[in-house]
């Protein structure tokens, strides 16, 4: 069924199999003629990753955090970006997902994470503020928790940065993927000073038991819910109830994609704890991240009437 001469099959049984390590130890997967298509596609963009992994083409934006009663600023997350000489800058959403089927997300997040926290420790040597900076784990890394650990183990030693100015993203839809290994992961990077937080919440299928368990400090609402919270009257209750329940569960939340005033008021009023978004800052180069600190920028909070 799947090719008349012997090197088809054996070719799509290949396709097949790179599709299954990709998703992880134990995954079986059976070829279908979609998988072709995609290969063919991704092959492409597979092929640019690997030559820019070389080249260290992917570097660190970071999108400061602040506090939303004081203004500080109290953290940044630390998002990928490809400078590539032959497309320019190019998003993490088209790159990510082909990084992770063809198995190269692990040297490309290594990347993030070692700049990342070389980067943060120049500034607290530079005796700028000191925030954590906060950086996205993908679902595989997860699953290999040992690889992940020594990674970061190693990250640290070799940057001096300290655990507590190091904080790890996981999707919610990961983290409910495997529980018990998400669950046992976390807790052995909290018992290392570093903590995690779950990132796009609301967009996931969140089991509350499991929830409960989670060993997090730090919901981060998506943006989808935060786009539409002045306008929408579900989108608001949703936000207000996952404000509720996190804080039930003596989490932080922080809401990301705040690109207006009308955002920003919405949620001071509901006691959300940070914000994340366009209106105080797009994610930036270092550079310009570096700038903002020593400028001792702070967010003006509106007016209480
Ligand atoms: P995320 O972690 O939820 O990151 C937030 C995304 O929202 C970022 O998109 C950010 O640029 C964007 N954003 C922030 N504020 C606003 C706003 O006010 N309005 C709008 N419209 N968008 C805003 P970006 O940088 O394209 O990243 C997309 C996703 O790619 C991230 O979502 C994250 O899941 C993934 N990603 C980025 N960097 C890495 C990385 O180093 N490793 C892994 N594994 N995933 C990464
Ligand atoms: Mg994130
Ligand atoms: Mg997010």
């Amino acid at each position: 069924r799947d090719g008349v001469e012997p090197e088809t099959v054996v070719k799509h049984a290949d396709t097949a199999l790179m599709r299954a390590k990709s998703q992880g130890p134990g995954t079986v997967r059976v070829f279908t003629e979609e998988m072709n298509e995609s290969v063919v596609k991704t092959l492409t963009m597979h092929n640019r990753i690997r030559r820019a992994l070389d080249a260290e083409e992917f570097l660190p934006f970071f999108q400061p955090q602040v506090d939303l009663s004081t203004g500080e600023i109290v953290g940044m997350e630390a998002l990928a970006r490809w400078i590539s000489p032959e497309l320019g800058m190019v998003s993490p959403v088209e790159f990510i997902p082909v990084a992770e089927e063809y198995g190269l997300i692990d040297p490309l997040c290594d990347q993030i994470l070692y700049a990342a926290c070389r980067i943060n420790k120049s500034w607290q040597d530079a005796g700028l503020s000191a925030v954590p900076v906060a950086v996205n784990i993908s679902g595989r890394q997860f699953q290999n928790s040992r690889r992940l650990l020594q990674t970061v183990e190693a990250v640290l030693s070799e940057t001096g940065l300290d655990p507590c100015y190091l904080e790890l993203e996981l999707t919610e839809s990961s983290a409910m993927r495997d529980p018990e290994n998400a669950i046992a992961v976390v807790a052995q990077l909290r018992d290392r000073g570093i903590a995690c937080s779950i990132d796009d919440f609301g967009t996931g299928y969140s089991s509350l038991s499991v929830l409960k368990r989670f060993p997090i400090q730090k919901l981060k609402i998506d943006r989808s819910f935060v786009s539409d919270v002045t306008t929408d009257a579900n989108d608001a209750a949703i936000v207000k109830a996952i404000l509720a329940m996190a804080h039930a569960l003596r989490m932080k939340v922080v809401a990301e994609g705040v690109e207006t005033t009308d955002h920003l008021e919405f949620l001071r009023d509901a006691a959300c704890d940070q914000m994340q978004g366009y209106y105080f800052s797009r994610p930036l180069p270092a550079v310009d991240m570096e700038a903002m600190f020593r400028a001792g920028r702070r967010l003006t909070l509106p007016q209480r009437d």
